[in-house]
């Protein structure tokens, strides 16, 4: 992956580099003239692309096309998760802390649930806030959390979050913007009420996302945008007919995809052993538990992660501090923070990323640079040796 004088990008996390065949097929949708809504023949191919999106995407994550609601992205989509929810003065939302900030920010007042040391969402704590609130009243409650973390790839007991919230009559919304079409998703079989993704992380163009909606009666959707009547009078303005279409497509690859995984599964294992064997305190977060297989986040102890961040870049190699999607801006990771990592050693995390253009050479790419930099500032780095040697941590989910 070449551009901006980068020749490693292993940032797949913050937006994956959108697919040959989307591209072709985004540039083949740019040239058509017509609006989805018109009756006409220009009108009613836009349309056509549009529903074929629509159809690809419940097959994602097995639901009804009629059930999916085109937004503009993954944090309009959480935002109007929310929506159908804090509208009413009475409702409560409960977020885990280790949610995306389009959750965070878009539920100011909601409770926030702990996760332990492993990131995972704290049971207990969530059963003991639902009696709390059961018992007070019968106001509706809508509990938030994501399938899979954006900075550790730990992935959320979904299946159990749902079970829990809804024996005491809770909705569930899921964040599974980076989950996904890399680990299988089922709408019905975890239980799950709202549901977000996000195209530009399947390998889609920015600036598509959706929200679909399960039927459970309870759920009284209202949109967030106001206009004409597109979606179903759930999201207003003109659908973007070819990102939409591109969006489609990417899912439907990325289903296809979901049975290599292993590819990935076993660079990042590489990846994973040639830092620990380079520097042997290093700390990968969330590592005993199940994670997404693309996803590696772990310090260079002693060494800032903005540090690590340039000095990779000058070497060519695109990684991320912390969650990258905000601005550009390094900030002290909340996620870290929540997992009860100190700030000192939180403040030199990074993470490494991998996606459908990830080879072999993008590891050793980075290993190589990474271990420059640990000598360079004192450690004891060893060469680093081939990738491809046997994997010490085959945890991924
Ligand atoms: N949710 C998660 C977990 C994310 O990682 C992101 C983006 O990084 C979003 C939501 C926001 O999605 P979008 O960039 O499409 O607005």
């Amino acid at each position: 992956m070449t551009g901006n004088n980068q020749s490693t990008y292993l940032d797949f996390n913050a937006g994956a580099p959108l697919l040959p065949q989307v591209r072709s097929l985004m540039a083949e949708a740019l040239t058509e003239t017509g609006n989805a809504s018109s009756v006409h023949g220009f009108g009613r191919a836009a349309r056509h692309r549009v529903e074929t999106a629509r159809v690809q995407l419940a097959a994602l994550v097995g639901a009804s096309p009629s059930r999916v609601v085109f937004t503009s992205g993954g944090t309009e989509a959480n935002n109007q998760a929310l929506h159908c929810m804090s509208r009413d003065h009475d409702a409560t939302i409960l977020v885990s802390a280790v949610e995306h900030d389009s959750v965070i920010a878009a539920a100011p007042d909601a409770q926030q649930i702990p996760v332990g040391r492993d990131g995972i969402i704290d049971l207990e704590n969530l059963r003991q806030r639902l009696t709390r609130l059961r018992e007070d009243s019968t106001a509706p409650i809508l509990v938030s959390v994501m399938l899979a973390n954006n900075e550790t790839g730990v992935i959320s007991p979904l299946r159990e979050v749902a079970e829990l919230a809804h024996a005491f009559g809770a909705l569930v919304h899921c964040d599974a913007v980076q989950a996904a079409g890399k680990i299988p998703v089922d709408m019905d079989a975890l239980g799950i009420d709202l549901l977000t993704l996000s195209s530009h992380k399947l390998g889609g163009p920015q600036g598509a996302g959706a929200l679909i909606l399960s039927k459970t009666p309870a759920l009284r959707a209202s949109p967030l945008i106001h206009g004409g009547g597109q979606e179903r009078g759930l999201r207003a303005g003109t659908e973007n007919v070819a990102a939409i279409a591109g969006f489609g497509l990417a899912a439907e690859l990325a289903r296809e995809g979901l049975a290599g995984a292993g590819r990935l599964a076993s660079l990042r294992d590489g990846l994973e052993s040639g830092i620990r064997e380079l520097a042997p305190e290093v700390e990968i977060f969330g590592s005993a538990v199940p994670r997404l297989l693309n996803t590696s986040c772990f310090t260079m102890p002693g060494v800032l992660a903005e540090t690590q961040v340039m000095a990779l870049d000058l070497e060519g190699v695109a990684v991320s501090a912390g969650a990258a999607c905000s601005s550009g801006k390094v900030a002290p990771s909340r996620v870290l923070h929540a997992m009860g990592v100190d700030q000192d050693r939180a403040a030199c995390a990074i993470r490494v990323s991998l996606g459908w253009s990830s080879e072999k050479a993008h590891i050793d790419h980075f290993l190589q640079a990474w271990g420059a930099l640990y000598s360079r500032k004192g450690g004891q780095a060893a060469k680093p040796t081939d990738s491809t040697e046997p994997a010490r941590s085959t945890k991924a989910a």
